[in-house]
């Protein structure tokens, strides 16, 4: 298991947009995305990569930049460090990559066991593809997931990110997910976006959806941001801006 990152700041995506949250983020995924269209150079390579905006996380030649995680006191004492300075608990998000490949791991298991008994409010952004075994596992009963559902716009073969007994299990376990979608001006106006969500969706009726324009910088937003708003406006979805885009652009670790 290996950690990318953590970091302090404010949650800028979902339900809990704005609020103060410490984010620790794992390595790994088990998907690309290659049609978010992000663009980095590897640096074993130097060729481009494509990918989402969380690409370093993702691509493994970004690995030897990864920290091993081999105790779960690596993980409490980076929480603890964070907490030094602040008289209040802020929110915990456990983002990726895929964070739930690790779901069964001892370690994260017991960091997240850890979190849940000093009451930390945590999020888990999930892609959704992952069963979660709630008989034997069940602390994560006690996460909220933000289940950001790949649509068309994502590259995946629909058969790799669209896991519906996956989503199922997820909503009949837990009480205050949400999905959250990325969506960019075609999708919408080719009358693909609202299919692919009701979907999606459907089996979920009473789960809040969140809706959020594509692209890693203002200006990539912009382009989508205005259209998207009249969609969600139109279908009863609740618009959802990326804050840490518009104040940081694609700066990492803000
Ligand atoms: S599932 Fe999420 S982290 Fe994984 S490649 Fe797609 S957008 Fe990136």
């Amino acid at each position: 298991m290996y950690l990318v990152e953590s970091f302090y700041t404010i949650q800028g995506e979902g339900k809990f947009a704005g609020f103060n949250s410490i984010f620790l983020r794992f390595g790994g995924c088990n998907l690309t995305c290659k049609g978010f269209n992000s663009q980095i150079i590897s640096p074993i390579t130097g060729e481009i990569i494509k990918g989402c905006d969380s690409i370093q996380a993702v691509n493994r030649d970004f690995k030897q930049e990864w920290v091993s995680i081999y105790d779960k006191k690596q993980l409490s004492n980076i929480v603890k460090n964070h907490l030094k300075n602040l008289s209040f608990k802020p929110h915990i998000v456990i983002t990726g990559g895929e964070p739930l490949l690790f779901y069964k791991n001892k370690i994260f298991y017991e960091f997240i066991s850890w979190l849940i008994k000093r009451n930390f409010i945590i999020t888990i952004e999930t892609n959704t593809t992952i069963e979660i075994d709630f008989k034997r596992f069940p602390i994560y009963k006690k996460i909220i997931f933000a289940m950001g559902v790949k649509l068309s716009n994502s590259g995946e073969d629909k058969k790799n990110r669209i896991k519906p007994k996956a989503i199922k299990n997820l909503i009949n376990n837990t009480k205050k997910s949400f999905f959250k979608f990325v969506l960019d001006k075609n999708l919408i106006t080719n009358q693909k976006a609202d299919k692919q969500i009701k979907k999606i969706t459907a089996q979920c009726p009473q789960t809040d959806i969140y809706c959020m324009p594509l692209g890693d910088t203002p200006q990539k937003l912009n382009l989508h941001d205005k259209i998207l708003v009249e969609f969600c406006k139109k279908n009863g979805y609740i618009y959802m801006d990326r804050l840490h885009i518009r104040l940081w652009g694609n700066k990492k670790g803000v």
